[in-house]
């Protein structure tokens, strides 16, 4: 150490979605002059919002999981403490196959994990998989666990179906996965989308122990919350707050390359080239591994394929028999319920307050997910990218569906159409082996830190926590360079 002053030094983060815009606020935090680039139009990637019929809406992310304190204690750093609001506590509902619907809808249990219950033999189980169901399901708390604890990769669907069998999986663990994930239970890697399920197996000697210790020991209250004005204020809040701290936010400006220069980096977007001491690659998976080939070339190998995409519909309708929420907060539906096209319903005025007290009693809005995303074996799902006119037809048959209340056009007094494709990563068997493997060849370049739902996880809550935690090791790195 000379003793003289630290020189500044400088960061530039690649990709200006939540967790590029987390990033870019604790490098500037600690001390070092940062630079977005974004290639889109708008900072925020997955946490947006869209206008529709004069409401401003989420048009992705529209709550965040309190099961770790990431995603709060950003909100109070950026003084938003205030406008965190809980969903109706009524909870969402479960639309399973059958002749009828309305027959085979139910509430849907609320104590498991991933839809996986805690105790097979609850009444909202045996209602929803039946006691032939429930009967093999309970086989889980005899059958010996060690063979799948051995497995080095093995899938949600595979770990499911030999402890509890076919009918949790199929009616309970895969609406749930599908609307989270937008992914088949049998493609998903369990150590990805549950980390320390299986630890927690081993531990308890059984998939419905575990997932009952595992609740336990999460937060009490709702799984989820949100903020009054929806989750778009925080992107709002933090390009507010980044600006304040002079961070240069640059949109339409995608980098195109990166390579060594000197001690850092040289970064190039468009016809100019910048250099950084430090470098956060904040984008997607396959945009990640392209933009790092001269960095870390090892990357390639583990390139992941594009995730899956998913259509929201929302529709603004005056209809006041929704009043009476007549699915709580919104429907799940399985997948035998092959009448209905959707694999989600939100509704929105249901479930959030700020929401039902801004349109007013009578008039609702519902959201719509299409695109359940690729079952084992299958070539390609391409829901998401059916035309606007077909999506919004789909989505007045299936919300009527749901919600057995009649929704038609002459109700509706705003609808969109918002295409996620690619947004949501990958988490296929062998993820988190492959994220173990492109995080070791990551750490070998000094100065460089790539961060984001393709190795994180996805949702606000994982991306939040890994993102700040490696940007202040980052800048710590940085600093200390001489
Ligand atoms: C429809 C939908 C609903 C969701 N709902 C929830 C929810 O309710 N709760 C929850 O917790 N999570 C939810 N998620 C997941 C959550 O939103 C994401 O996990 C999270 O926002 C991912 O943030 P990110 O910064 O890693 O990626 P992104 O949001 O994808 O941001 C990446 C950014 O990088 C930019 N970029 C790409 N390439 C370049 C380049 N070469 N140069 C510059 N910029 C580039 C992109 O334009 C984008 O803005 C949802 C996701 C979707 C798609």
């Amino acid at each position: 150490m000379s003793g003289d002053a630290p020189t500044p030094r400088s960061a530039v983060v690649i990709g200006g979605g939540i967790s590029g815009l987390i990033a870019a606020r604790d490098l500037s935090r600690e001390g070092l002059e940062v630079t977005v680039l974004e290639a889109g139009d708008g900072f925020g990637g997955c946490v947006g919002s869209h206008q529709v019929a004069g409401l401003t809406l989420d048009s992705g992310a529209e709550s965040y999981a309190t099961r770790s304190t990431a995603v709060p204690t950003l909100i109070a750093e950026l003084g938003l403490a205030g406008n965190i609001v809980q969903p109706h506590p009524g909870g969402a509902w479960l639309q399973l196959g059958g002749a009828d619907l309305a027959q085979s809808a139910q509430r849907m249990p609320q104590s498991g994990l991933l839809g996986i219950p805690a105790d097979p033999r609850a009444d909202e189980i045996v209602r929803a998989i039946g006691k032939v169901g429930v009967a093999r399901a309970v086989m889980d708390r005899v059958l010996p666990v060690a063979p799948l604890l051995r497995r080095e990769k093995i899938s949600l669907g595979e770990v499911v179906r030999t402890r509890m069998g076919e009918a949790v999986l199929k009616r309970l663990v895969a609406p749930v996965v599908g609307g989270v994930y937008s992914a088949d239970p049998d493609v998903l890697d369990v150590d990805s989308v549950a980390p320390g399920l299986r630890q927690a197996m081993a531990e308890h000697g059984s998939l419905s122990a575990a997932v009952g210790a595992m609740r336990k020991a999460a937060p009490a209250g709702s799984t989820v919350a949100s903020l009054r004005g929806g989750m778009g204020t925080l992107t709002e809040a933090l390009t507010a707050d980044l600006a304040a701290r002079g961070v240069q936010l640059l949109t339409g400006t995608p980098a195109e390359g990166l390579e060594h220069a000197g001690t850092g980096f040289r970064i190039a977007a468009g016809d100019h080239f910048l250099h950084a001491d430090a470098v956060v690659v904040a984008t997607d998976g396959p945009a990640a591994v392209d933009l790092l080939a001269k960095v870390v070339p090892d990357l390639a190998a583990y390139r992941p394929g594009p995730g899956p995409g998913v259509a929201l519909v929302t529709l603004v309708v005056d209809q006041p028999e929704l009043d009476a929420m007549p699915r709580g907060t919104g429907v799940l539906v399985a997948r035998d319920a092959d009448s209905v096209q959707a694999k989600a319903l939100t509704h929105a005025t249901a479930k959030w307050q700020w929401l039902a007290d801004s349109t007013g009693p009578g008039t609702h809005v519902l959201r719509l997910s299409y695109g359940r995303g690729l079952g084992a074996g299958e070539e390609t799902d391409t829901t998401a990218l059916r035309p606007d006119a077909e999506l919004f037809a789909a989505a007045l048959a299936d919300a009527s569906a749901l919600l057995q209340t009649p929704v038609s056009e002459a109700d509706v007094i705003g609808w969109d159409v918002v295409r996620w494709v690619g947004a949501l990563p990958s988490a296929a068997v062998g993820h988190a082996e492959r994220v173990a493997a492109v995080r070791s060849a990551i750490a070998e370049v000094d100065g460089l830190e790539v961060v984001g739902a393709w190795l994180a996880g996805t949702g606000l809550a994982a991306v939040t926590a890994d993102t700040r935690e490696r940007c202040v090791r980052l800048a710590e790195a940085v600093r200390t360079v001489e």
